[in-house]
């Protein structure tokens, strides 16, 4: 039987009749593209929206935020690995859209939030949400890896409001091999999204092995590419998954960092996790 061809994200699997792809929650059921996890948030809370984090968007309000299982990166230091990197959900809840609106609006949040894994691979899911919540004036926001495919990315900004998107390291090579993406695939797509009118903010976890010339590049990226009015959030990386023996990031690495943000200009810079 002929092969389906996923174009959520940039990986383009190829999936034979009952196989699943790289995120393990998209799979060729019967010759049809089935994202598995529809209607199954594994996670779903009220949370600040700046915990996302956003600080430019509808500051001081709350966000019903729900994630799934799986992932399409494998990222060893993953603060949320419980989540991304498991297998098994529970299938006896099945939550629609429609309720999910209800819920944020029941709960008085202005935006539901696609988030704690990566939304990509739940998207389909995620746009019907999008769909529903646009009628009765809900924003939505991704926080995201960026690994959208470009036709991903081309329907995204009819849908999606705002995200937040992880530059993880500016390392083509580490991106590849280590976390099993793509760095110039992440770099575009911020970019297009941020074309395209929607409010993008950047994350970078800041962990140890991260050397200051990535940071600098980093920096120079956002305010040549992105524009200094991109917010930028630089987290203290704390030990966790597979990297339990990496130190907390020291704060004079953080402090740093802003003052390399600062010198090229980038106007909204934040610490966070310290
Ligand atoms: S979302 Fe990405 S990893 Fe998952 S099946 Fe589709 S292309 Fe593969």
């Amino acid at each position: 039987m002929k092969k389906i061809t996923c174009r959520l994200c940039s990986h383009y699997c190829q999936l034979k009749e009952g196989q699943a792809g790289i995120c393990g929650v998209n799979s060729n059921e019967d010759g049809i593209l089935t994202c598995k996890v529809y209607g199954y948030p594994t996670a779903l809370h009220v949370d600040p929206i700046e915990k996302k984090p956003l600080y430019h968007f509808l500051p001081h309000t709350q966000t019903l935020s729900l994630g799934t299982v799986g992932c399409n990166f494998k990222c060893p230091f993953c603060q949320n690995w419980q989540l991304s990197q498991a297998k098994e959900f529970d299938t006896t809840n099945y939550i629609s859209p429609t309720k999910i609106v209800d819920l944020a609006l029941h709960h008085k949040c202005e935006s539901i939030s696609y988030t704690y894994n990566e939304p990509t691979i739940f998207f389909p899911y995620a746009k019907d949400i999008a769909i529903e919540a646009k009628k009765v004036g809900l924003k939505n926001i991704m926080v995201s890896n960026g690994f959208m495919t470009q036709e991903l990315c081309e329907e995204i900004p009819h849908f999606i409001d705002a995200i937040n998107i992880d530059i993880k390291s500016f390392d083509e090579n580490y991106y590849k091999k280590t976390l099993k993406g793509s760095l110039h695939v992440v770099l575009q797509n911020a970019k297009t999204l941020k074309q395209k009118g929607v409010h993008v903010e950047i994350t970078t976890l800041y962990i140890p092995s991260l050397d200051e010339e990535q940071i600098e590049s980093i920096a120079s990226f956002i305010a040549d590419e992105l524009g200094v009015d991109t917010p930028w959030h630089i987290s203290a990386y704390h030990p966790d998954y597979k990297m339990t023996e990496t130190k907390r990031t020291p704060i004079e690495s953080l402090k740093k960092a802003y003052s390399i943000a600062k010198e090229h200009k980038i106007q909204n810079v934040y610490l966070g996790n310290i």
